[in-house]
C-alpha cells in the first residue's frame, strides 16, 4: 500500500474522528480535532491549516509564540497543553483560544492577575491526573471540587471543562476507563457547581476513538498526522 501524506492521514483521522462520533450517537460538530503540532514546522503547520484545520495544540510557550506570529495570516485558533509555570502566566493570558493544562490554584491566580490587567477573561480546562501517577501533570480528582470553587472567584478565568491524559497503552481500550472517570468527575463537578461545562480534552493519537465514545469534545492528535516528532530543537 502506498504511504499516505500528510493531508491524506489528517482526512483519514477526520473520517474515524466522524465515523466514532456516529457510533456513539454523538453530534460530529461537538468534537473537534486539535492537531497537536509540537516540533512540528511552520511548514507542516502552515499546509494543514490551508487544507482546513483550525485547532493546534502546543506544548511550549515561546514555540508557540514564534509560530503564531509566523502564522498570523491563517485563521488558527491556538491550545496550550503543555505544562504551566508561573513565570509564563504573563505571556499565556491572551494569547490562546484554550489553555487545557492548568492544575494549580498558583497558577489560575497569575493567569487572572494578568487578564484583569488585559482586561480579557481566558477559557481554561483543569488538568487530572486521572491515573495519579506521580510524574504526571495534573491535580488529584480528591482536590477538584474545591479548586473549581477557587477558579470561579476568579472573574479572568472561564471554567470549560476538563483534561486528562492517561498512561501510555499499545492498546486504546485500556484508556477507556480512565475517560469514563473524566467523563464523571465532570458530571460530579456540573452538578456541584449548578453549571454546564463544555469540554471534555481527552484521547491522543492511540485512544482518540475511544475517548470519542466516552464522550469526547477535544481530541488532541499529533503522531497520526504529522508523523513522529523531531527532537527538541534547543
Ligand atoms: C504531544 C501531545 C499530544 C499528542 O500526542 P500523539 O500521541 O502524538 O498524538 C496530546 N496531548 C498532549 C498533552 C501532548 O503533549
Amino acid at each position: 500500500m502506498e504511504k499516505l501524506n500528510m493531508i491524506e492521514r489528517w482526512h483519514q483521522v477526520r473520517e474515524q474522528i466522524q465515523n466514532a462520533a456516529k457510533r456513539s450517537n454523538r453530534i460530529v460538530n461537538e468534537i473537534h480535532l486539535v492537531a497537536a503540532s509540537k516540533f512540528h514546522t511552520i511548514e507542516k503547520i502552515s499546509s494543514l491549516a490551508e487544507a482546513g484545520q483550525i485547532d493546534f495544540g502546543e506544548n511550549y510557550v515561546q514555540e508557540a509564540l514564534n509560530k503564531q506570529s509566523e502564522l498570523s495570516h491563517l485563521p488558527i485558533r491556538w491550545h496550550f497543553i503543555g505544562r504551566m509555570q508561573t513565570n509564563k502566566a504573563k505571556n499565556l493570558a491572551g494569547n490562546f483560544y484554550l489553555l487545557h493544562s492548568l492544575d494549580s490554584l498558583k497558577m489560575a491566580q497569575a493567569l487572572h492577575k494578568k487578564c484583569i490587567e488585559r482586561n480579557i477573561i481566558q477559557p481554561v480546562l483543569l488538568q487530572i491526573n486521572i491515573s495519579q501517577e506521580e510524574q504526571k501533570g495534573g491535580i488529584l480528582p480528591k482536590q477538584l471540587t474545591q479548586l473549581a470553587h477557587d477558579i470561579f472567584q476568579l472573574n479572568g478565568l472561564e471554567l470549560q471543562g476538563l483534561m486528562c491524559m492517561p498512561p501510555y497503552f499499545d492498546d486504546g481500550e485500556e484508556s477507556r476507563p480512565y475517560f469514563a472517570e473524566l467523563r464523571k468527575l465532570k458530571q460530579e463537578l456540573e452538578a456541584e457547581l449548578g453549571k454546564t461545562l463544555e469540554h471534555l480534552s481527552m484521547g491522543m493519537s492511540g485512544d482518540f476513538i475511544q475517548a470519542i465514545e466516552e464522550g469526547a469534545t477535544l481530541v488532541r492528535i499529533g503522531t497520526t498526522i504529522f508523523g513522529s516528532r523531531p527532537a527538541k530543537q534547543s
